[in-house]
């Protein structure tokens, strides 16, 4: 099973993601989480992407086909994985369709939720992690049930990121509707667009998705 979750910032793919891979045990690929872990670990490749990720663009093409392509090919991946971030642009979409095919693979469904932008910026707002095993929470709308405490692994650091403050977001919705978008009529024409409510709440958002997925043969026998 290969699912693409798209959608613009804050729209919910990392949530999505997170709940997916706990409940179908297939490989989550989250590219901005690849990027920022090369940033911290101040990598060539993080020293590359940095200012770009930063300004709130899109890194080149080439390089985040690189770095995605080296995870994809892992013994981790071959029973699916779930893509949360990639592709965002029409050649990202078209390299990894030929890559796919190459090994008699295609994507099953794209999952598009669509949140309208004035929602992603109160969720973009109050967006944290933990420190220490990524579990994402929001101050109103998903916080942590003790305060200060990942439900997860009771880690007490958090973060916020960089590029969640308001004027950078502004750059990332522009990116998202300028370059990502045009994704939706590419896979509308191959029949795997699924577009799913993201303003609803977590756990709905979650159903709908169950509910696009639950009816697909392949992942049921492999689950
Ligand atoms: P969000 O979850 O808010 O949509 P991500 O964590 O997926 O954001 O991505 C953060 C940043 O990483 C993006 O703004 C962009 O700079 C870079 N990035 C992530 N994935 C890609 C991609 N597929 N193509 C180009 N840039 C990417
Ligand atoms: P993305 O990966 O698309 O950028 P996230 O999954 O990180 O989005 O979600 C952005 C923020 O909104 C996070 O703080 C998350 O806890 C919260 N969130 C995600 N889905 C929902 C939802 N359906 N309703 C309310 N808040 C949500
Ligand atoms: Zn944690």
């Amino acid at each position: 099973m290969i699912l693409v979750l798209l959608g613009p910032p804050g729209a919910g793919k990392g949530t999505q993601a997170q709940l997916l891979q706990a409940k179908f045990g297939i490989a989550k690929l989250s590219t901005g989480d690849m990027l920022r872990e090369e940033v911290t670990s101040c990598s060539p490749l993080g020293k590359e992407v940095k200012d770009i990720m930063a300004k709130g663009q899109l890194v080149p093409d080439k390089t985040i086909i690189d770095i995605l392509f080296a995870h994809i090919h892992t013994p981790d991946c071959a029973r699916g994985f779930i893509l949360d971030g990639f592709p965002r642009t029409v050649k990202q979409a078209e390299a990894l369709d030929v890559a796919l095919a190459a090994e008699g693979k295609a994507i099953d469904h794209v999952i598009e939720l669509t949140v309208d932008d004035a929602k992603l910026i109160e969720r973009i707002g109050g967006r944290f992690s933990c420190a220490k095993c990524g579990a994402g929470y929001h101050d109103t709308f998903k916080p942590t049930k003790h305060a200060g405490k990942c439900d997860a692994c009771d880690s007490t650091q958090f973060i916020r990121r960089e590029d969640d403050k308001a004027e950078t977001v502004a750059k990332r919705l522009d990116a998202y509707h300028k370059q990502t978008a045009p994704l939706l009529p590419y896979y509308q024409q191959k029949g795997l667009l699924r577009p799913v409510d993201g303003m609803a709440d977590i756990q709905a958002v979650a159903a709908q998705i169950e509910k696009v997925v639950g009816t697909d043969k392949k992942l049921a026998k492999n689950s």
